[in-house]
């Protein structure tokens, strides 16, 4: 039996911010990134929300393989690529393309041979995130060689480090690298732009986009929430106050004690924790949105229940229904409180969490 404690997740939104990224990049197709179960949505139903859009971009052959097995057709593509030859003969069986990052990669297609005849190949730039890509001077050598495995344009892509930032200097850099390994080339498939290079650097978008939070409705920096820049939350989390108390000044609440009330205070417990995904980090003072108002955190997070201070909020009745982010509490709002991004909020979100799905009528 559920607790009450639950995640909505809004198939109008996740479609409404993929139009959003059409308007933004008219002339791009679209791999709408799906990896991490949809970044915490439940990826089978996020890709029927986004079935306009033009493929998926995932990070794990099981993520493709659930994808298939549930009847979705369209492109697909393995942002890291393969591991060994098994993962790359099964890529190849689910019609999935695949990424060329380094060396052994490209080792185990060549020798799959012919199997590779038909395959959609990316090759991976490393234009100065240092994190995956051949070097640039590598990659007309890897790319002819890539050519002559598959039939298929052997593609471009790159990833930025920094499109979210003021400074642009970093992400000029990139794109000037990018620049100099296509004129190799010559005219070929190019992919580089995440949702901040959707956002911010029109000059990036090229053939494919490659947008992830900005379809949740969460921002990818540039110091805004979500629905600052347009965006409508996907996901609202959400869960009961399961217990009400008033308490005397000098009394503390929760693990340790951490909050001390300072006046006569009334708190309310919330059937959600860490267990849940609600990081144990968070401070003091993190906003929770009940009755109408943002609401306080007073103690520690525990595994299964959190403590805030009501004293403030008029009439909250056991049952009451908390909103941690979602529709009126931006999740980049509470990230910035804890320190961390909207990213990772939303994909920590646990399996115990059920996702209550509400469609289009
Ligand atoms: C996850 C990922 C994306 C999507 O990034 P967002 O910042 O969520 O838009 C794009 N490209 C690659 C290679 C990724 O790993």
């Amino acid at each position: 039996m559920s607790r009450g404690t639950c995640a909505t997740i809004d198939a109008r939104a996740l479609a409404t911010n993929l139009a959003k990224v059409r308007e933004h990049a008219p002339n791009s197709r679209i791999w709408a990134a799906i990896k991490a179960d949809a970044y915490g949505h439940g990826a089978v139903e996020t890709a029927r929300a986004l079935h306009a859009a033009d493929g998926f971009a995932l990070a794990t052959l099981d993520e493709a393989q659930a994808l298939r097995d549930a009847g979705i057709q369209h492109p697909l593509i393995l942002l890291e690529g393969t591991v060994d030859a098994d993962q790359a003969r099964q890529a190849i069986a689910l019609g999935c393309a695949t990424v060329v990052h380094q060396a052994e990669q490209l080792a185990q297609l060549e020798a799959l041979g012919p199997l590779v005849r038909d395959q959609s190949l990316w090759l991976k730039i490393d234009t100065g995130m240092h994190r995956l890509g051949v070097a640039p001077e590598a990659v007309a050598d890897y790319w002819q060689r890539m050519s002559a495995l598959s039939a298929l344009p052997v593609g471009l892509l790159s990833h930025f480090a920094a499109a979210d930032e003021a400074d642009a200097a970093p992400t000029e850099s990139q794109l000037a690298v990018f620049e100099r390994c296509e004129r190799q080339v010559g005219s070929v498939p190019c992919s580089l732009a995440n949702s901040a290079g959707i956002l911010a650097w029109p000059n990036s978008h090229r053939d494919w986009v490659r947008p992830g939070i900005m379809l949740y409705g969460a921002s990818p920096g540039f110091g805004k929430t979500g629905q600052q820049l347009g965006l409508q939350p996907a996901m609202t989390l959400t869960s009961p106050v399961i217990a009400l108390r008033d308490i005397a000044v000098g009394e503390r609440v929760g693990y340790g004690g951490r909050w001390t009330a300072q006046r006569p205070s009334r708190i309310a417990t919330l059937a959600i924790g860490y267990g849940d995904g609600y990081p144990r980090q968070a401070p003091d003072g993190t906003p929770v949105w009940l009755n109408g108002q943002r609401v306080p955190m007073a103690g520690k997070v525990s595994m299964d229940m959190i403590t805030v201070d009501v004293t403030d909020v008029p009439m909250v009745q056991i049952g009451d229904h908390a909103e941690l982010w979602g529709n009126h509490l931006s999740v980049d709002e509470v990230a910035a409180n804890i320190g961390t991004v909207g990213y990772e909020l939303l994909t920590r979100v646990s399996s115990r969490v059920p996702r209550h799905w509400r469609h289009l009528d």
